[in-house]
């Protein structure tokens, strides 16, 4: 039977429609969008409805260790990105696929808490712990489809081609879950996993490379030949380290190398590309590339800060993730982004504008529509009948959201906001997350207690 919502308001591509009814069929997607009323059953909320974040970079097991990596009893040490991979294949070797799939569950009913109604799955822990392939070679893709699937949030798995250690250099025994030797032990592995995302309805399959380090220039190649119309995803230029060693094995940066040696178009989805030369910025903006940017975790690793405002004169395009999830909001990310390029030029208006000055809007924006196209989605409408109806809702009872003009609720939401402005997320029509609570929490939390306690890693 269809269902109607009526909102205080819907934020269309044109600005806020108010008030508006929307109706969704038995499968959640939108049939009718209004402002007059539409004749069924009315679910009045009081809210506005806004699309769904899109999570454009996660490596789930990682949420099992937030936190953990910030003792450093020797002030002394130089703790940086390395040490911290150290902690991180660690644990990546510890999980077994139940607690890989108990750990997603948790993290990613998180993000629908935190707004998110689609998430990039960056995934590279495909083997057992000693190595050995599955018997199922997307094994461990299948929990993480399975995990959304629980959790009720869309997801694209991107199992990840990881082949060497290090520039010219084999891998090391810690990374033996995560090695595909071949281009063809990776296509098989491309093809098990989109077998695995036929299992749930919001699954789609994308590709991934790990990084230029980690796979050789051939099989990157022949990976490459095999992606048709997918989503293209990549780490790319991280880490200065990253940078001098692509210098002195491939004599030139990493973007720069990747851009003279391969058609990057609009289907690549380079993430972080922090350490950038001008040239580099413009030939990203120019190829149709989209820069995937997670700003907690750039922050938390102390990785540098991406050359946000040379990149948008040139007319780059950009999303979020939340990588490794030492936070999850994407409104923080948003101003973390936003405040450490006002910290070091000193200028407020960072975000480039064409929504009329409102900079809140922009960043939603962008974050929207270049965050489904990591995700294969290629609609730019915020909502579109034949769509499923995957929205967050803002709370009007909030005290400034409620007391906002319609144009002012953007900016308030990005500047000043985080889950408790929400009245929750719909996804496919029904809540998953209503009044901060997801509609299977009480599973979720419990199967995720029981995995923390078997691993003893918190
Ligand atoms: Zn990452």
């Amino acid at each position: 039977m269809n269902k109607i919502f009526k909102f205080e308001g819907l934020l269309t591509n044109e600005g806020w429609m108010c008030p508006a009814f929307v109706e969704v069929d038995n499968k959640g997607i939108i049939s009718n969008i209004s402002t007059e009323k539409l004749e069924g059953d009315i679910e009045t909320v009081s809210g506005f409805a806004i699309p769904g974040f899109q999570n454009a970079h996660s490596h789930s097991f990682q949420y099992a260790m937030s936190g953990l990596a910030e003792i450093h009893p020797d002030p002394t040490s130089q703790d940086d990105f390395w040490s911290w991979r150290e902690t991180m294949y660690n644990i990546a070797l510890s999980m077994n696929p139940d607690q890989f799939e108990h750990i997603a569950a948790m993290l990613y009913a998180e993000m629908l808490s935190h707004g998110y109604t689609h998430v990039a799955e960056f995934h590279y822990v495909h083997h057992d712990p000693n190595g050995k392939p599955y018997t199922n070679l997307a094994e461990m893709g299948q929990r993480l489809v399975s995990a959304a699937k629980t959790a009720g949030i869309g997801i694209t798995l991107v199992p990840i081609f990881y082949q060497k250690g290090g520039f010219g250099q084999n891998p090391v025994e810690k990374q033996r879950r995560f090695i595909s030797a071949t281009a063809m032990d990776y296509l098989e592995l491309l093809d098990s996993s989109e077998k695995a995302t036929q299992s749930y309805a919001k699954a789609n399959i994308g590709l991934g490379i790990h990084s230029l380090r980690a796979v050789d220039e051939s099989s990157m190649r022949a990976a490459f030949a095999e992606a048709k119309d997918l989503p293209i995803h990549m780490h790319i230029a991280e880490q200065l380290k990253e940078v001098s060693d692509c210098l002195d094995f491939y004599k030139q940066r990493p973007v720069e190398w990747l851009l003279d040696n391969y058609d990057v178009n609009g289907n690549f989805h380079l993430v972080h590309a922090t350490h950038l030369v001008d040239s580099e910025v413009m030939g990203i903006a120019q190829s149709g590339a989209h820069v995937v940017l997670c700003p907690s975790t750039e922050g938390n690793l102390g990785d540098g800060i991406f050359p946000l405002q040379s990149f948008q004169q040139k007319g780059g395009k950009w999303s979020i993730g939340t990588d490794s999830h030492i936070g999850l909001n994407p409104l923080e990310e948003l101003r973390i982004l936003d405040y450490g390029q006002r910290l070091t030029t000193h200028r407020r208006n960072q975000f480039i504008s064409d929504t009329n000055g409102d900079t809140g809007a922009f960043g939603i924006d962008m974050v929207i529509k270049s965050g489904r196209k990591a995700m294969g989605n290629k609609s730019e409408n915020y909502f579109t009948i034949g769509q499923p109806f995957d929205a967050v809702i803002l709370d009007a009872s909030s005290p400034l959201i409620g007391t906002s003009r319609p144009e002012h609720i953007l900016s308030t939401l990005v500047y000043s906001g985080d889950r408790t402005n929400f009245n929750g997320t719909v996804v496919d029509g029904d809540w998953k997350v209503k009044d901060g609570q997801h509609h299977l929490k009480d599973e979720i939390v419990s199967n995720f207690k029981k995995s923390l306690g078997e691993l003893k890693i918190r």
